[in-house]
């Protein structure tokens, strides 16, 4: 399993699971990897350093505002000026993947196939899946790609 980070054409950062680097060329050179946001499926892969910061975007941090604990994983002093910005970016995208999926919980692989085998109303859906349950889910074609969400986005937009 693979987790490559990816942009489309227009500017969304997003990861996305393969196989392996030569199942992400196959399935982009089939244009079959889209963008969670705008559905662009002009999707470059990402080199190794942005991956730096999205990673530790993917720790369960909690919004600046919160009094919680300080994330246990910053890199002391040695963070470009640049990772607020890509928070930043990666949270309002975050909010927007919120704002324009329906959450359907638990039953992301259900429904995701009643989507992709025509039972279900077309449409962007969010949910909870494991590894193992995305895997089958790219194994029968569909195009599912797993984000990070900040805890407590949920909350307030609902
Ligand atoms: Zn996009």
């Amino acid at each position: 399993m693979k987790v490559l980070n990816l942009r489309c054409a227009n500017g969304h950062g997003f990861e996305g699971w393969f196989a392996s680097e030569d199942d992400f060329l196959d399935q982009n050179g089939r244009a079959a990897v889209e963008c969670p946001l705008c559905a662009d499926r002009v999707v470059t892969r990402l080199p190794s350093a942005p991956r730096l910061n999205l990673s530790g975007a993917r720790a369960p941090q909690p919004v600046p505002s919160a009094s919680g604990p300080a994330p246990a994983a910053a890199p002391p002093a040695a963070q470009p000026p640049v990772a607020a910005d890509l928070q930043a970016a990666w949270l309002a995208a975050a909010r927007r993947l919120v704002e324009t999926t329906e959450d359907v919980g638990t039953r992301f692989p259900e429904e995701a196939r009643r989507i992709h085998y025509g039972e279900a109303e077309p449409r962007g859906i969010r949910g909870r899946a494991t590894p193992e349950e995305r895997e089958a889910l790219r194994e029968e074609g569909i195009a599912v790609v797993a984000m990070p969400l900040p805890e407590g986005l949920e909350g307030p937009l609902q």
